[in-house]
């Protein structure tokens, strides 16, 4: 089934790959809206939002006069605005990740099981990005933080055209393990769209994750 979306943050490195693969699929694209304004050709079914935090009030709008389905990927949001996004799922179905690739969350899943058979090794966090990436440390980092459930420290390199790496490090006074993911395209987080996409048009309301996305249906 075709599906009708809008992109806010259309004209971004993410807007324009996910409107590539979207293309690619049968997709398309009615409503863009970015720093140059907005452009609409119809109405969306869903919103996809590839931006930045100062964008989020608008987005909301967006989403509110639409009454449709929120996938947002923006990273650096404040605690205020992971509220405000809460607040809107009372109404519609959200999906909000700082990392829409499958290989992440196979890392969240390693980082878990490490966490809970290894509470006293030391633990650090690194992770590099392109030299354009706002925001420092990544959302992605932070995430792994909060499975990790402690302030460990993040070390954040920012460096040509990479594209997403990172590295979280257990070790005692005799080892060290240390398990990395590198996203080589950003292709990977725009599957994960789309595999977002399929999910939400199903669901009424509620704040979704992407592992929820991937892992739902095979836990009921
Ligand atoms: P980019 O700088 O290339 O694009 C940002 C887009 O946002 C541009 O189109 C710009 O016009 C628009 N924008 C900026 N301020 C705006 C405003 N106030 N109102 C409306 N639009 C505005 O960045 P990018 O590399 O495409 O990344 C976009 C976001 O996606 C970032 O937050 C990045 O960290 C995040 N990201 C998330 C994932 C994920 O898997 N969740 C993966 C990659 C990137």
């Amino acid at each position: 089934m075709q599906v009708k979306y809008g992109i806010i943050g259309g004209s971004g490195k993410m807007g324009r790959e996910i409107e590539s693969l979207f293309d690619e699929a049968g997709h398309k694209c009615v409503f863009k809206f970015d720093v140059i304004g907005e452009w609409k050709s119809g109405n969306p079914q869903v919103i996809i939002d590839f931006s930045l935090p100062q964008a989020l009030n608008n987005t909301i709008l967006y989403v509110k006069k639409f009454n449709i389905p929120l996938i947002i990927g923006t990273t650096g949001l404040s605690v205020e605005q992971i509220e405000s996004l809460k607040t809107l799922s009372r109404n519609v179905p959200i999906v909000q990740s700082y990392n829409f690739s499958i290989g992440m969350q196979m890392l969240l899943k390693c980082t878990e099981m490490l966490k809970e058979n290894l509470p006293d090794w030391d633990v650090e966090i690194s992770e590099t990005h392109h030299r354009f990436k706002k925001d420092k440390p990544s959302g992605t980092a932070l995430m792994i933080r909060n499975v990790l459930g402690k302030n460990v420290n993040i070390s954040s390199l920012r460096i040509g055209n990479v594209p997403g790496d990172h590295t979280v490090y257990f070790g005692s006074l005799g080892e060290v393990i240390s398990i990395k993911h590198s996203a080589t395209s950003r292709r990977t987080f725009t599957e994960g769209v789309l595999k977002s996409v399929q999910f939400v048009m199903g669901k009424k309301k509620g704040l979704y994750s992407f592992n929820d996305v991937l892992f739902q249906n095979k836990r009921k």
